[in-house]
């Protein structure tokens, strides 16, 4: 019987058929930090707790860390490439804003989304709601089984352009300080009401839209695209995840930067990015080519490539710029 270490990466998924999703391995951190955080929140409902400022600070964090940090860096800057910054420094100011929403290193977080899209609801996706919709929501990452662990060769398999990169090598093990930070700053300047709303409820409110991404807009929604996956769009997700929730125009299109599309598909993370491109902070911004009956310039992804094998420097798949 094959067997698989944890810093093996198996060759494939074949040789996990008896090990997967077997109770055993809980990734006791995360799920700490996570459930201190679910407690926290739940203290906003004590009225001494209460301010405005603290709600408008919870407002506006939501979308500087959720928004900015994780709809906009991890997803289409790091994982998709579907715009470039101006400076390089921006792209590691944009990526710690992004640890400040407590989702873990950009280089796992990038390597599990590329995984997500090389294999979209096979048995080889981390996250597939047809292995449960709470597994696709939360569970996964809690009780990673050995197909998704964050081992060196999971790592080099599926970010090796990160694992190359020494700032976000640095940024990625250090990831906790920042929401850390975050958090005692809040509480200095605004005392408890502060780190309550702005911190553990924002903290929240932030991680499980990301999470619905990966669960409801595989499950609920409509579907423009027929694509090879169950992805949909979903309109209340795109309003939590600024635009994530067009998930199934993201999946068509993987390396756009635009996910709504039609004109009501409103898509606040694209218009940020047009925004930063105003004022010459963002270039070589990549759109969607539609209509057309092959598959598009844009679906060409960086996950796709990494599945056919390891990447070697200058081996990089070619970032087209769509016009
Ligand atoms: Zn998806
Ligand atoms: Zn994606």
């Amino acid at each position: 019987m094959a067997t698989t270490t944890a810093n093996e990466y198996p060759a494939s998924t074949s040789e996990l058929d008896e090990t997967q999703g077997a109770p055993g391995y809980i990734a006791w951190g995360v799920l700490l930090w996570l459930g201190a955080m679910h407690v926290g929140a739940l203290l906003a409902f004590y009225p001494g707790y209460f301010s405005w400022s603290a709600v408008a600070v919870c407002l506006i964090l939501h979308w500087l860390t959720g928004g900015v940090g994780i709809c906009m860096t991890y997803h289409r800057l790091l994982t998709h490439r579907s715009f470039a910054t101006r400076p390089k420094a921006l792209e590691y100011l944009l990526t710690i804003i992004g640890c400040c929403a407590s989702e873990g290193g950009a280089v796992g977080w990038v390597a599990d989304h590329r995984r997500h899209h090389a294999h979209s609801d096979t048995e080889e996706d981390a996250h597939t709601p047809r292995r449960g919709f709470g597994w696709a929501h939360m569970f996964w990452f809690m009780t990673p089984d050995v197909t998704s662990r964050h081992t060196p060769a999971y790592l080099a398999k599926w970010a090796p352009d990160l694992e190359r990169d020494k700032v976000h090598v640095f940024l990625d093990k250090n990831h906790l300080l920042f929401p850390l930070l975050l958090f005692v700053g809040l509480y200095l300047v605004g005392g408890m009401s502060w780190l309550v709303w702005g911190g553990f409820l924002r903290t929240i409110l932030v991680l499980h839209a990301t999470w619905l991404v990966n669960s409801a807009t595989h499950v609920w929604g409509y579907r423009t695209h027929e694509t090879r996956d169950d992805s949909t769009n979903l309109w209340w997700v795109a309003i939590v995840t600024y635009g994530e929730g067009w998930h199934n125009n993201h999946h068509a299109f993987q390396t756009s930067a635009r996910h709504g599309v039609r004109w009501w598909e409103v898509d606040m993370t694209y218009m940020a990015i047009r925004g930063l491109s105003w004022i010459g902070l963002v270039h070589s911004i990549r759109m969607p080519k539609m209509p057309r009956k092959e598959a598009p310039v844009a679906t060409r992804t960086i996950g796709a490539a990494l599945a056919a094998g390891p990447l070697h420097r200058g081996d990089e798949p070619e970032l087209v710029a769509a016009s």
